[in-house]
């Protein structure tokens, strides 16, 4: 019994973080009175992985009547590559990843992943494949091992101390005397946001999923913190198919494929140069970013 506990309470406690790391937390509630369960088809199979390619393919979404979000979104990201997802506030990005999740089901279209639509496959499987970084990571009153631990409990010490290293977290480490054995959170050492999504690529470096999602902060990190985990995820993006919800363009000018998406559609999309070169949407959102930098030129 205590099997079966152990890894559906886990569950349970992921799916509160990533539901809570997408959706605002006043929105969630609202949501949780008002939305039917999301349940697994009678014959779901369990979703198999063997290249990580997601395809979104004329989805229409509203989270209600009368508002629809999303307008026929289509785009593949291929297997091993990055998409990045830009737009204004309110656009639809975090829509997107939550729907790759099935937190909700679209009203037409069709979400894929290696040809298996997402209401094919159980729930289970479906988030057993996908690693998040949240914009704010949920840290227990624990160590800081066993947060990056959590989610493969039989993680050995060299498992996590390895996932800790390639979080470039390693640095960090050196300066606590007590190293993983570190307490964090609320009654622990309080850990910065950079360090604490370093602590999420941490986390899913050990669960070692296909499937990416970064959903970048929107509030700003310094400098430093920034490109710690810059470099933190772009080892974690290798060989792996990645969306990173972007706020920021300077994270994401050497993605394979940005998605401009506009009122819940995409309006253009194409590499950095490919986009600047158009001069439209994406180019007006890199000169404003530039400007608010105080910075002149590409
Ligand atoms: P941001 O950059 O601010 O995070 P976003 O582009 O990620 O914005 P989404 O969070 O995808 O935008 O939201 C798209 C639209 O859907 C918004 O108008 C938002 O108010 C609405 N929305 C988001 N979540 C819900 C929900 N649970 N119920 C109803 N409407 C929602």
């Amino acid at each position: 019994m205590l099997q079966l506990y152990v890894p559906l309470n886990f569950l349970g406690v992921m799916y509160r973080e990533l539901k809570q790391s997408l959706v605002d937390v006043d929105k969630m509630f609202t949501l949780l009175h008002s939305e039917p369960d999301i349940a697994d088809a009678d014959d779901a199979r369990e979703l198999v992985v063997k290249d990580g390619r997601i395809e979104f393919k004329h989805v229409d979404f509203s989270y209600m009547e009368n508002r629809q979000i999303l307008h026929d979104v289509s785009f593949t990201v291929e297997p091993n590559t990055t998409t990045a997802i830009v737009g204004k506030s309110g656009a639809g990005k975090s829509t997107l990843s939550r729907l790759l999740f099935r937190f909700y089901d679209i009203q037409s279209g069709e979400i894929l992943i290696d040809g298996q639509s997402v209401k094919d496959v159980t729930q289970l499987s479906l988030r057993k494949a996908i690693g998040i970084v949240p914009q704010d990571t949920v840290l227990f009153n624990d160590s800081l091992g066993y947060n990056i631990a959590y989610g493969r409990p039989d993680a050995t010490p060299d498992d996590i101390m390895a996932a800790a290293q390639a979080a470039h977290l390693g640095d960090f480490l050196k300066r606590l005397p007590e190293g993983l054995e570190t307490p964090v959170g609320e009654r622990g050492l309080k850990i910065s946001g950079g360090e604490k999504q370093r602590v999420a690529i941490a986390r899913t470096l050990l669960k070692n999923t296909p499937i990416l999602i970064f959903d970048e902060a929107t509030s700003a990190l310094d400098s430093h913190a920034e490109k710690a985990i810059q470099s933190a995820f772009d080892d974690a993006a290798k060989n792996r198919t990645t969306l990173i919800v972007a706020h920021r363009l300077s994270t994401i000018v050497y993605a394979d494929q940005i998605l401009v998406l506009n009122d819940g559609r995409i309006v253009e999309r194409g590499t950095h140069a490919e986009l600047l070169a158009k001069n439209g949407e994406y180019t007006a959102m890199w000169a404003a970013q530039q400007d608010e930098q105080g910075s002149i030129g590409v």
